[in-house]
């Protein structure tokens, strides 16, 4: 794209190559995130949360990056577009304002992008009415990154706006891994079958994995746990995804933060028929109250391990549970994959959890995978390997940067 602006600070005009910033929205119902990077060396120019959106209690924190100090604001912010202006006000003040000829696009977190996107694209009006129609499989999500998009747009109308979608990566899992087994025309009438998310945090793993191996991504099969709040697994090979755990929704796959992963679908029933829930407070027991949090009260695993090593059972059982079942979808894909070259954790609990990586993988010896206690005692940002010398399957610790990932899926799509 050769698109020419107006530089107002020389008088002339730039083309879109000396464009070289990109603005990354996250928008969430109630909270927008954005971060601006400068792609000529992927630094971070700043950071900001908007949080509590539409509430008398809402917060911006903005942290400038190369130099000046987080700045707060609290009071009511009405509504997303009174959030980005915020962002914006706050951006401008650290001279990284929006109207900067220096901005070459804003790349939008997206989290369903169903079968149609399976890369990162230009948002047209087509494009914004496809992710529309995608809101029935969404509807907590796509609304609100819906509102980021058209906010940003009112903003700057002249400036490319690129969706990255959380389901991208997994549009190649084969059909029988994306396909339940349930009745087909039910299925496809509803489009109902496995997405998966945290897609461009797999994506983005799984190629600085094969730089840590120093091989090509192409030639390994590995596993990748995104252990966070929300978790999942995927199994990769070749760089392509094979199969993930999360599904319909993220609701699907690991023990969570807050949701309860796998369980039979007949417990909604139950609890609908039994229990006489509606469909809201089971939506909300499963995806809110379920999880760590439902079985012993926290979900922060700094929390959990505090209350194991003072003897707390309950704590106790969380921690084998959510182990278990992790330990269950290493085992699942080692035998989807045949081969496993690598497993890597990342996110919040992967990336400093050394005893949920430990626990994950003990006795799973038979299959080559070991981790040295020494090198998963370090604490560092830095992506590193963690299994014996001698190991037959390398495991790593890698950590995820979702928001690089997007603006270099953005800048590499508007750059060109
Ligand atoms: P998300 O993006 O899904 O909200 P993160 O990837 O930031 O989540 O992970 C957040 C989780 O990481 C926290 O809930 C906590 O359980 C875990 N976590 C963060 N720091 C640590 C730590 N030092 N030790 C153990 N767990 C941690």
């Amino acid at each position: 794209m050769t698109a020419v602006t107006t530089d107002p600070t020389s008088g002339g005009s730039r083309s879109m190559n000396d464009a070289h910033r990109v603005l990354v929205l996250n928008s969430g119902s109630s909270s927008v995130k954005y971060q601006l990077l400068d792609m000529r060396d992927r630094s971070r120019l700043a950071t900001g949360l908007v949080e509590r959106i539409g509430e008398s209690s809402s917060r911006l924190v903005h942290t400038p990056l190369k130099g000046g100090e987080p700045r707060e604001r609290a009071g009511r912010i009405a509504d997303h577009e009174e959030a980005l202006r915020a962002a914006a006000e706050e951006l401008a003040a650290d001279g990284l304002g929006l109207d900067s000829p220096e901005l070459a696009a804003i790349g939008h977190r997206v989290v369903h992008g169903g079968l149609k996107f399976s890369e990162p694209t230009v948002i047209t009006d087509e494009v914004l009415k496809e992710i529309e129609r995608l809101v029935p499989v969404a509807p907590l999500h796509n609304p609100a990154n819906i509102t980021g998009i058209r906010t940003a747009q009112a903003l700057r109308p002249d400036l490319p706006q690129v969706a990255v979608f959380d389901t991208a990566f997994h549009t190649t899992m084969p059909e029988h891994a994306a396909r339940y087994a349930i009745d087909v025309e039910t299925a496809d009438a509803h489009r109902i079958r496995r997405y998966g998310f945290h897609g461009t945090s797999h994506a983005y793993v799984s190629r600085r994995t094969a730089e840590l191996l120093g091989r090509p991504v192409a030639e390994l099969n590995m596993i990748v746990l995104h252990l966070g709040n929300g978790a999942s697994a995927s199994a990769v090979a070749g760089g392509r995804c094979v199969e993930t755990s999360m599904g319909l929704t993220p609701l699907e796959g690991l023990v969570m933060g807050t949701r309860s992963g796998d369980v039979d679908p007949a417990v909604t029933f139950h609890l609908k028929r039994v229990a006489g829930m509606s469909t809201d407070e089971i939506d909300t027991l499963l995806n809110k109250r379920s999880g760590l949090v439902g079985l012993c009260g926290d979900n922060d695993m700094r929390e959990i391990r505090r209350r194991v090593d003072e003897g707390d059972e309950r704590a106790a059982l969380a921690f084998d549970i959510y182990i278990h079942r992790l330990k269950k979808y290493v085992g699942a894909y080692s035998a989807v994959l045949g081969r496993v070259d690598a497993v890597v954790f990342t996110a919040g609990v992967g990336e400093n959890s050394a005893p949920v990586r430990e626990a994950a993988l003990a006795g799973l010896e038979g299959f080559g995978l070991a981790v040295d206690a020494d090198r998963n005692a370090v604490r560092s940002g830095e992506p590193r390997l963690i299994s014996p010398e001698d190991a037959r399957v390398a495991v790593a610790v890698v950590p995820t940067d979702e928001e690089l990932e997007i603006a270099g899926q953005t800048f590499e799509l508007v750059h060109n």
